[in-house]
């Protein structure tokens, strides 16, 4: 399926902080095509109809439910999305992943179970898999035949992946017997075929693909905090005998598989988020219409506006970047030579994207925390008691901000992956660095005179860029080697660089809408506006403390004084923009923007 047009250059990972783009070079929600819209629909469909009205049986642990659901997704083909139609797959674009991943959301926990075993299991087979491995599992693991999971964590390595002790034992014929236990697996009660990380002489970190046949056992059900309706155990592998032919990828490079599936995960575990908040904002609109309070609906208060127009604020932000990757990825891959196989073309798309996969994850999971939060406030009392699904959702949405890199490892990954692009020379970022301390030390220049809709926000932007530019450069010239060691500065310059690509994605999908005359182009402006106002106030924060742990004395006052001319925002009348959002919502009865 052909969908986005690749422009004659794609932008390359990171390069949105060094140059602008044009609004129509931005792929956004509301340029999904037909084709899109119907794998859209099927899923919503699905979901609504087959998994939320069994989400109880799921809870009390009815796996055989949750095999029979897998199979019922795979039969209308929502399994398939990222395979190629030679292996029985449907061969979409990277947009149609993000929309079904967005749907599955609607029920979190089949939403872990549909992700562990479509992005975490079938993806590296199609990523990394033989010939052989290909044929062999994916036909049956896209028909739901064979349930799969992922095992790389263990009880002392998490975050850490890497310090794994699994320990795979080459064998003289070749094969291979696997002795460790792995933590934590999605699907591990009920799953056929893992995806296993261990260390083959306890040296060479390797990806293998292991039956539950060859011996695999799985611990008891963890009792979590949320996602009661999806299995986790541990993986107890003694001596588990392996064929040399179910080596994932090359023996050593495990690490490529790991992180490059990540990649691709993270990117989709955003879009789960921001479908999460989707669909809880539909609750809170009809729950705020519905009660009423001193003989009024809570809708009416300004407090509950305040509480519904930010929750569409930060979706439609998270959306937007979402949707700029994905229509980003899909340009790359299509832009690649037709010789290079569609796997080998994805796995540099993802290798490309991963700052933006990485933003993704931190803003979706943040994002859908709050609003989950703040559907609970509204629904009072209800959202704190189990006859309401807010508490729920709530419960379910935590572990978002731990698992596929804790948030903590993601923020380090942003600029740390920048940095390391900058100093191979494959992102322009240090002499533009450079410019960019020559231009602040030089006399004020005369802003641009840009005009109509959203100059102000434009302008704005381009700030926030030198601010982060200015916030990493001055960061890798004090600390140099050193500056891993600096998370706490690291933590701010990550928190500006996703408050950049965030708005500056709101911002091309409000100018696009305006552009394209869409009928709610007015509310689009609203939502990125908001977003670019207080992005202004976070970005000050975060330099501010970043700057005063980087430098001192003169520097610290010159490069605040920049700080403040640069960051010289109008503020806008947010109050009066959430409520037209909050009020569209309402009216709605949900997410303006779906
Ligand atoms: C419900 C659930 C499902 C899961 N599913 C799977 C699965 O299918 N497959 C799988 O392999 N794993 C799975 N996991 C495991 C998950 O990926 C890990 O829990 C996660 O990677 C974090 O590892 P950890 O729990 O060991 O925390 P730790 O790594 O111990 O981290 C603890 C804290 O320390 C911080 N920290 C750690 N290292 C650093 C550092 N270098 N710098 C700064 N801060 C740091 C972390 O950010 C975190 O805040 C699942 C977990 C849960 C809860």
């Amino acid at each position: 399926m052909s969908t986005i047009t690749a422009p004659s250059s794609v932008l390359r990972g990171g390069e949105w902080l060094l140059q602008p783009t044009d609004a129509d070079a931005a792929f956004t929600p509301e340029r999904l095509t037909e084709e899109h819209r119907l794998i859209a629909r099927t899923a919503k469909e699905f979901v609504e109809n087959e998994v939320l009205p069994v989400l109880d049986k799921l809870e009390a642990k009815d796996w055989s439910l949750a095999r029979t659901l897998v199979q019922h997704a795979a039969g209308l083909g929502l399994l398939g999305v990222d395979v190629p139609d030679v292996y029985g797959g449907v061969g979409l674009d990277k947009v149609s992943s993000l929309v079904v991943s967005e749907m599955m959301a609607r029920s979190a926990s089949f939403g872990a179970t549909f992700g562990a075993h479509a992005n975490l299991t079938i993806v590296p087979i199609v990523l990394f898999g033989t010939e052989a491995q290909k044929q062999k599992y994916l036909p049956r693991l896209l028909s739901g035949e064979l349930i799969g999971a992922y095992g790389l964590s263990e009880t002392g390595s998490g975050s850490d992946a890497l310090g794994a002790r699994t320990r795979a034992t080459r064998q003289p014929d070749g094969s291979f017997v696997l002795n460790g236990e792995k933590m934590w697996i999605t699907n591990g009660g009920f799953a056929d075929l893992f995806v296993v990380f261990a260390k083959v002489d306890g040296e060479h970190f390797t990806a293998f693909l292991v039956e539950r046949g060859f011996g695999v056992k799985n611990g008891k059900e963890e009792h979590k905090m949320g996602l009661h309706g999806s299995s986790t155990t541990a993986l107890i592998f003694q001596d588990v005998k392996v064929p040399a032919d179910n080596v994932l990828g090359e023996i050593g490079k495990g690490h490529k598989v790991a992180f490059n599936v990540l990649n691709f995960a993270r990117f989709k575990l955003g879009a789960m988020c921001s479908g999460g908040s989707i669909g809880a904002i539909a609750e809170s609109a009809k729950y705020a219409a519905a009660r009423r309070q001193f003989n009024t609906p809570i809708a009416s208060f300004g407090a509950i506006k305040h509480k519904l127009g930010e929750m569409v604020v930060r979706t439609y932000a998270v959306e937007s970047l979402l949707y700029r990757t994905a229509g980003l990825v899909d340009a790359r891959i299509e832009s690649t030579s037709a010789a290079e196989s569609h796997g080998a073309a994805a796995l540099n798309a993802f290798e490309e994207y991963a700052v933006e996969a990485s933003i993704a994850k931190v803003g979706g999971s943040e994002a859908l925390d709050y609003v989950l939060d703040e559907n609970i406030q509204i629904h009072g009392g209800n959202g704190f008691v189990k006859d309401y699904p807010a508490e729920r959702h709530y419960r379910d949405a935590r572990v978002n901000r731990i698992f596929e890199g804790t948030n903590e490892i993601n923020r380090l990954l942003i600029p740390g992956m920048l940095v390391r692009r900058a100093i191979k020379g494959d992102l322009p970022l240090i002499p533009a660095a450079k410019a960019l301390q020559d231009e602040l030390l030089g006399p004020p220049s005369l802003p641009a005179t840009d005009e109509g809709p959203l100059a102000e926000e434009r302008r704005a932007i381009e700030a926030f860029k030198k601010v982060a530019l200015m916030v990493l450069g001055l960061a890798m010239q004090t600390f140099g080697q050193k500056l891993t060691d600096e998370q706490e500065v690291l933590m701010h310059a990550a928190d500006i660089l996703m408050d950049v690509f965030a708005a500056e994605s709101a911002l091309l999908r409000a100018e696009s809408a305006g552009r394209r005359g869409h009928s709610k182009a007015s509310l689009h402006e609203d939502a990125a506006r908001v977003f670019v106002n207080d992005a202004a106030l976070r970005i000050d924060a975060a330099a501010r403390q970043a700057l005063a742990a980087t430098v001192d004395g003169d520097t610290l006052r010159t490069m605040l004084a920049a700080l403040r001319r640069l960051l010289k925002v109008t503020p806008i009348n947010t109050v009066a923009a959430r409520r037209r959002l909050a009020d569209e919502t309402v009216a709605r009865a949900g997410y303006p923007f779906a």
